[in-house]
């Protein structure tokens, strides 16, 4: 397998730490503190949840969620060779009109894989950019959406779609690349999904907080679980909330696993 480099560019839930909620409530609404603690602590700091993976001097993003201007500007990305979509949540998606930075029209299409539920949310979500008869000056980014069920070859490397649980929407991936699985959003997993995360070098897997259970999403003592049932070299947790403490909830882990935080770059083999 080739070496790969993983940089996250996000690693918060939907709503971002901090919170609006916390800035217009009061940040005693803040369950640990951890809004407040932003200003002390920067890995506190969370956009919304993606990642960028490089191999083979190919440079694949997975999600592309609103954040996404804010984070490429902050790691200096100049280059992408592909997108990966995990589903069709804004907070994965709401930053696909900055992409047309990186779609010139010297070059191909942009391509992007994604389900076919996926798919069509992104056509319908971005119809302007499938239809340019309905959208009058400005720039659109250059987009070939490409829909997958099975594993496919990226730049030499097998990538395979993990159907997942994620509440009820249907059509939501994870990814696997290589010996990487990426699961930012999933509420659980059947056998076929757990046979295709087998073997891993590295986890990277939803953990939205500590103790209270969510309906679309695994909580701490469910990730932890999954992550001793897959038993990857290592585990990195992502799509925090405010409920997760990077310090004071680590003791509920593992030593190979830990809590992941913005521009963590970790190296895959
Ligand atoms: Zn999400
Ligand atoms: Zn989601």
């Amino acid at each position: 397998m080739a070496k790969m480099k993983i940089t996250f560019l996000g690693t918060g839930t939907s709503h971002g730490v901090p919170s609006l909620d916390c800035m217009i409530r009061g940040n005693s609404a803040c369950p640990k503190g951890v809004c407040r603690e932003v200003a002390q602590d920067k890995k506190h700091r969370r956009t919304r949840s993606s990642i960028f993976v490089e191999y083979s001097s190919k440079k694949v993003l997975i999600d592309v969620g609103p954040d996404f201007r804010e984070q490429a500007l902050r790691e200096k990305i100049t280059r992408i060779d592909a997108v990966l979509l995990t589903h069709s949540h804004a907070d994965h998606l709401a930053g696909i009109p900055d992409i047309r930075s990186y779609t010139p029209p010297t070059e191909a299409p942009l391509q992007f894989f994604g389900s076919s539920e996926t798919a069509s949310a992104v056509r319908r979500m971005f119809s302007y950019v499938f239809d340019p008869s309905t959208f009058v000056g400005g720039g659109i980014p250059r987009i070939e959406l490409e829909t997958v069920e099975r594993p496919f070859k990226l730049f030499g490397e097998t990538v395979t779609p993990v159907p997942v649980l994620h509440g009820s929407l249907s059509g939501c991936f994870g990814w696997r690349i290589g010996n990487m699985g990426y699961i930012p959003d999933v509420k659980a997993f059947d056998d076929n999904a757990m046979s295709k995360l087998a073997g891993l070098s590295c986890l990277i897997i939803d953990c939205l907080r500590e103790s209270k259970p969510h309906s679309s999403h695994i909580i701490l003592p469910e990730a932890v679980e999954i992550a001793r049932e897959l038993k990857p070299k290592r585990c990195l947790f992502t799509h925090l909330s405010h409920d997760i403490h990077y310090k004071r909830d680590a003791v509920h882990l593992d030593d190979w696993m830990d809590f992941a935080w913005d521009s963590l770059e970790v190296d895959v083999e």
